[in-house]
């Protein structure tokens, strides 16, 4: 079986500077893997590509079977295939949780509007906001809207999920609610990416970890190079998060 993300030396530049200067590795189907790096190394454009949010100016990026590096790629197949969050939630503040979820399904799967507050109700629960339906995005604690985010994303039944320092504008304790649930999408088995600064989790989460610098993967492993890195930029790194 083919892999649900494979790079291929891949490349991107913003003009005349190059911020991804040649990134290989695979993803298998049920992996999940962390991405840590220095800010600046170029972890969000990475991600940012496998949604075709950039395009790819060199080498290869395949994604749930589709070829990002080819100007005619699928766009809205690609859409339905791949989840992306972020740091912020921009959840559409005039809409009810249970709307904000549905408004996807909808429009992009042309579902009718019954079938998509069955999978919404559904998504939601997985996140353990069953209670907060018609409540809007004011009403709810930052952690409480970044899993709405998740929600929304998980209503379009993603092969792949992108999380980009989802946790990051959190204060702690809402930050151990988000990663519960991220938790427990990779105990489901879902196919997952994310770039995140929380080490522990990373051990606890991923099966393999990447250590982008620079532009390149510096070092790539399972969860022990967290605890046991290979090179000594990774070790600096891990001491000083620089
Ligand atoms: P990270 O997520 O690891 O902090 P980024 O991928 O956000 O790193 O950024 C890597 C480099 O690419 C940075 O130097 C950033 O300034 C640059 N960059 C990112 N997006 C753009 C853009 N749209 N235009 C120009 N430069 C960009
Ligand atoms: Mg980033």
């Amino acid at each position: 079986m083919s892999p649900i993300v494979e790079l291929r030396n891949m490349e991107k530049s913003f003009g005349a500077v190059q911020v991804l200067k040649g990134v290989s590795f695979t993803v298998e189907k049920g992996e999940v893997v962390a991405i840590i790096g220095q800010s600046g190394s170029g972890k969000s454009t990475a991600l940012r590509c496998m949604d075709r949010l950039e395009t790819v100016t060199g080498g290869e990026l395949f994604v749930c079977g589709h070829a990002l590096h080819d100007p005619k790629v699928d766009l809205h197949a690609l859409r339905k295939d791949v989840g992306i969050v972020f740091q912020s939630y921009n959840l559409f503040p005039h809409l009810t949780v249970e709307q904000n979820v549905t408004m996807a399904p909808r429009l992009v799967q042309k579902m009718s509007t019954d079938a998509a507050r069955e999978v919404a109700r559904a998504v939601i629960a997985k996140v353990g906001l069953s209670d907060k339906l018609d409540a809007y995005p004011e009403q709810l604690s930052g952690g409480q809207q970044q899993r709405v985010a998740i929600a929304r994303s998980l209503a379009l039944r993603p092969k792949l999920m992108l999380f980009d320092e989802v946790t990051s504008a959190l204060d702690p304790k809402l930050t151990g609610e988000v990663l519960r649930v991220i938790e427990g999408l990779a105990k489901e088995g879902m196919t997952m990416i994310l770039v995140t600064h929380e080490m522990q989790f990373a051990r606890d989460v991923a099966d393999r970890v990447i250590y982008m610098r620079d532009g390149i993967v510096h070092e790539m492993g399972g969860p022990e190079i967290l605890t046991n890195p290979g090179t000594p930029e990774l070790a600096e790194f891990l001491a000083h998060g620089y």
